[in-house]
């Protein structure tokens, strides 16, 4: 029978500081990942969903099974889009350039971001997604959602569910955000494209 497992993450807990902390990493890796892998499994125990893929169970689930199987396919991106602070870390190669065009600049580009971040109201995700005609979309996604769901291919995402910055961060949800841009690994961006 399948397992699904915690992703490894490519840099050491306190790799993100001061942007996230340690003590944020161990909780929302090693406790709330770990809590949706343990329910994703126990639910799927002896379904036709044990022989999927996850995004195909996310795709075709409901409930319980889509919750833990969405929040996964999210954390398992948005872990793994990360690398060490960057004092002026900007996109770099294609996606640098789908930025530019489509959103003016970069600087352009953050602030529409964020603030479809900071104005989600309740917990979710802000996506940075590309469309079926190479178009950039950014989108809202409530609770467990993925942009998957509705044909999107997802780039970058920035997790507003409070479990990701009240330890650092508390209430400034924006201040969080904001700061997530000197950790972004453009190289992994781009290799979502
Ligand atoms: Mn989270």
């Amino acid at each position: 029978m399948k397992k699904f497992e915690l992703i490894k993450l490519p840099y050491e807990a306190d790799a993100l500081e001061p942007v996230i902390s340690k003590e944020t990493i161990g909780f929302h890796h090693g406790k709330h990942l770990q809590a949706y892998v343990n329910n994703l499994n126990a639910a799927i125990e002896g379904t036709a969903f044990e022989e999927m893929p996850l995004e195909e169970i996310v795709k075709s689930s409901e409930g319980g099974v889509f919750n833990n199987a969405g929040q996964i396919l999210n954390h398992n991106h948005y872990f793994l889009q990360f690398r060490a602070p960057k004092a002026d870390n900007r996109p770099t190669g294609e996606i640098a350039v789908m930025i530019d065009m489509q959103f003016g600049s970069f600087e352009a580009f953050k602030e529409a971001f964020v603030k479809k971040g900071a104005t989600l109201f309740g917990s979710g995700w802000v996506w940075l997604s590309v469309d079926k005609d190479g178009k950039l979309v950014i989108t809202q996604e409530a609770n467990a959602n993925n942009p998957v769901l509705h044909g999107l291919k997802p780039l970058l995402t920035f997790d507003v569910w409070e479990h990701a910055y009240y330890l650092d961060y508390q209430n400034r949800r924006p201040d969080h955000l904001s700061a997530l841009w000197q950790i972004v690994d453009w190289d992994f961006v781009n290799g979502c494209l």
